[in-house]
């Protein structure tokens, strides 16, 4: 019998919410996963640069995690001196964990719908599965068609079930139903810069450690 899948979440994570927490906790669950692996990027090859450095990002991470053992922090791509493309972290974690791990590499619909543009995205799919969430209502199946066609054949060639996902190491696409918070770091760096309240929006030892630190104060 192959070990229960590990999860991988990575995201600039600037700062951290609860819109990743509850994609992860639910991922959790319905995807059957032993763990989550939280990986803040390093130096994000996709987007502008990270409001705050790669030490403060991981720190938050770390704290909004701690209650929750299933998760763990993994800064192998704040460590990492190059640009960080995914590609590389999932080559590392299976030579790591070896060729009989499933890994499932988790991501928001929206994310998914742009895969093709990250770097050499079909291997990814070669080395882990790609696990999506969606919002109730707002299958793949009906936003594909927003995609390139290189993408669309391989969300039909590898669409899968849960089930899947701990059989095989990697290859499926797995959509889950996961209700999405209206919550995004770009929202928590603005509410911060204009001194309104960002409570309940992010764990308070998180919201503590950006006042502490005097984050997001100009962005
Ligand atoms: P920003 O607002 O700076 O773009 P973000 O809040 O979208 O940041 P990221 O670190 O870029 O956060 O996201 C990492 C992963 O978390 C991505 O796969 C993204 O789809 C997912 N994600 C982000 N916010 C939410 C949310 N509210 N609900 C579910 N998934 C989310």
């Amino acid at each position: 019998m192959k070990p229960q899948p590990i999860g991988i979440l990575g995201g600039t994570f600037d700062p951290i919410h609860y819109g990743h927490l509850r994609l992860a906790e639910e991922m959790l669950e319905l995807a059957g996963l032993q763990q989550i692996h939280f990986i803040p990027t390093g130096n994000p090859p996709h987007r502008d640069t990270p409001q705050v450095s790669a030490a403060h990002r991981s720190a938050m991470v770390k704290l909004a995690i701690a209650d929750q053992p299933a998760f763990v922090l993994d800064e192998r791509e704040v460590r990492r001196t190059t640009k960080s493309y995914t590609v590389d972290t999932l080559r590392e974690l299976r030579t790591e964990l070896g060729d009989a791990q499933p890994i499932c590499l988790l991501m928001g619909g929206d994310a998914f719908l742009q895969l093709d543009t990250w770097h050499e995205w079909k291997q990814i799919l070669d080395l882990a599965h790609v696990v999506v969430g969606f919002r109730p209502g707002f299958t793949l199946e009906k936003r594909i068609h927003s995609a390139t066609e290189a993408l669309r054949l391989q969300y039909q060639n590898r669409l899968c079930g849960v089930d899947y996902l701990s059989q095989h190491a990697f290859g499926g696409i797995a959509e889950l139903a996961i209700p999405k918070l209206e919550i995004s770091a770009t929202l928590i760096r603005a509410r911060v810069s204009d001194n309104r309240t960002i409570r309940y929006l992010l764990p308070a030892t998180v919201a503590n450690y950006i006042y502490q630190h005097h984050l997001y104060i100009s962005c």
